[in-house]
């Protein structure tokens, strides 16, 4: 059985990088925990790919988080990706659908929108730091390219791509590509015009064709060494019990007081996951006996 993965190799004598992953499973499962509508869930998986791709750039573990802020009717997107393959993230407005572009794709450029920010920050251990560039096209495969090349200086493609069907996600991933410092522009335009020539990632994932076969298409004509890593990726949640009942206890003691006074109880749902935690009176008030 297939399963979400990422592959990494090296060519043309390690002055190319390159990553491939599928990530179909976790797109899906985004969509089912947030009941994403097609269009948000194409713009949710290709960001939570994006984040993923990125991470895999990282040579440090550590997370990131990827803010994408369009001014489109999907609202805002967060996503947090960790070096170890783990992922989740929501949107603004999860029902959110628009028609199909004139191409038959899912419109996720307009739902986005043009106009705004995706910013990155990263957690590594030191000081968390961030990287932000303006939106290109809402479309996040070229704002993902934007950022790499901009805020990073790495001349970069990124590849998103996602098939939607019968309301599920049916394939998804995507190819992110770097040209090392010392590539030099022949290089850069043989590699250009095999990436504008290729079937799209989407094409070739529907076809079941595999992870390493993308990224010898992808560098066609060049030396390829797949390195041996091959990692899973997936979606995963760090909420609990216990981080919600701290939060809870953050709000202090009058407002505690006040949700058993109200309430008589507290629900409190996660924003990356959609789980809906229920904290019952006495638990609120053994908070306040403390
Ligand atoms: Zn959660």
């Amino acid at each position: 059985m297939v399963r979400d993965h990422l592959i990494k190799a090296t060519a043309a004598g390690g002055r190319i990088r390159a990553v491939a992953i599928r990530t179909t499973d976790l797109a899906e499962e985004a969509r089912r925990r947030h009941d994403l509508s097609p269009t948000a869930a194409a713009a949710l998986g290709k960001a939570m790919t994006g984040a993923l791709l990125l991470s895999a750039t990282l040579r440090k573990s550590g997370r990131l988080n990827v803010r994408i802020g369009g001014k489109g009717p999907l609202g805002g997107l967060l996503i947090d990706a960790g070096t170890d393959g783990s992922v989740r993230g929501y949107c603004g407005n999860p029902q959110l659908d628009l028609p199909l572009r004139a191409d038959g794709l899912l419109n996720v450029g307009a739902a986005v929108g043009r106009d705004g920010f995706l910013s990155v920050t990263y957690d590594l251990g030191r000081r968390p730091y961030t990287g932000t560039v303006a939106l290109v096209s809402g479309e996040l495969g070229d704002d993902f390219t934007a950022y790499l090349a901009h805020s990073e200086q790495i001349p970069s493609a990124v590849s998103l791509g996602i098939f939607v069907e019968n309301g599920r996600v049916c394939s998804a991933g995507g190819i992110l590509v770097q040209l090392m410092p010392d590539a030099g522009d022949e290089i850069a335009e043989r590699l250009e015009q095999t990436v504008l020539t290729m079937p799209t990632f989407t094409a070739l994932d529907r076809e079941r064709v595999g992870l390493v076969q993308i990224l010898e298409r992808a560098l066609a004509g060049f030396k390829v060494d797949i390195l041996q890593e091959d990692q899973d990726v997936y979606f995963a949640c760090r909420c609990d019990h216990k981080r919600v009942l701290d939060a809870i206890r953050i709000l202090g003691p009058e407002e505690i007081q006040d949700m058993i006074a109200k309430d008589g109880q507290a629900e409190v749902r996660c924003h990356f996951c959609n789980t809906l935690y229920q904290i019952d009176r006495s638990q609120l008030e053994a908070m306040l006996n403390l």
